[in-house]
């Protein structure tokens, strides 16, 4: 069976954290988000972290040259030959060139664009009530996931917190960079016949099974 190179695509709070979870281990494929990867570099003060923050804080994308960089290396890790889960990169068609260009260089290419529709008015609503939890980014939702005593993480007893590019002017702001900078993606990887869209407006579980069902068909496609 070939590897499994895929990407989630789709608005901020569209579901790919979730999704991808369950994909990975469904798959056994390392989980790539480059939003942990930064927010783990804000807090650990290195110099990209202090680069980064700025933009993330705003609600901007991190230049392009800085992401670049850092998913290319983690793309070149051991445990990211035999496949991956991309999620948040690439999120400018500039970025999509990029990562085209380094799987080529080692014959390799992107399986399928994993497309999760959500409109932004749903965005709004499951943005301003997330929470997470300051010790693992555990995810929960104040209204369709609370935890069971407020404030507090279920998995880890740590604190809840709102992230701050959760806050309302900068989840509007965010929606606006998607749909300017990062929607262009969809139809890059639309013209190459490998972007495939799933309703997110569904529950989790629905969203997964057709996921799934998507990857099943892709792999018959690949074996007749
Ligand atoms: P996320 O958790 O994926 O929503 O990412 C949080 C923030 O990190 C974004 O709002 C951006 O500021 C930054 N970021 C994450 N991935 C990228 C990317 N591929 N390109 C530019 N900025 C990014």
């Amino acid at each position: 069976m070939s590897e499994l190179n895929l990407i989630l695509f789709g608005p901020p709070g569209a579901g790919k954290g979730t999704q991808a979870e369950r994909l990975r281990s469904d798959f056994q494929l390392p989980y790539i988000a480059t939003g942990d990867m930064l927010r783990g570099n804000v807090k650990d003060g290195t110099e990209l972290g202090q680069k980064a923050k700025e933009y993330m804080d705003r609600g901007d994308l991190v230049p392009d040259e800085l992401i670049v960089a850092m998913a290319g290396e983690r793309l070149d890790e051991e445990d990211a030959q035999d496949g991956f889960i991309l999620d948040g990169f690439p999120r400018t068609v500039h970025q999509a060139e990029a990562l085209s260009k380094q799987l080529s260089q080692v014959g390799r290419r992107i399986t399928a664009v994993l497309l999760i529709d959500v409109p932004d008015e749903e965005v709004v609503r499951r943005l301003s009530g997330r929470r997470v939890c300051v010790k693992a980014g555990h995810n929960y939702h104040v209204e369709f996931d609370p935890p069971k005593h407020d404030d507090v993480c279920d998995q880890d007893g740590s604190r809840l917190v709102q992230r701050d590019d959760d806050k309302p002017e900068v989840v509007e702001k965010r929606l606006n960079v998607y749909h300017e900078q990062t929607e262009p993606v969809v139809h890059y990887y639309d013209e190459k016949g490998i972007l495939r869209r799933v309703d997110g407006t569904r529950g989790p579980t629905e969203v997964h099974d057709h996921i799934r069902a998507v990857i099943a068909t892709l792999r018959l496609e690949e074996d007749v």
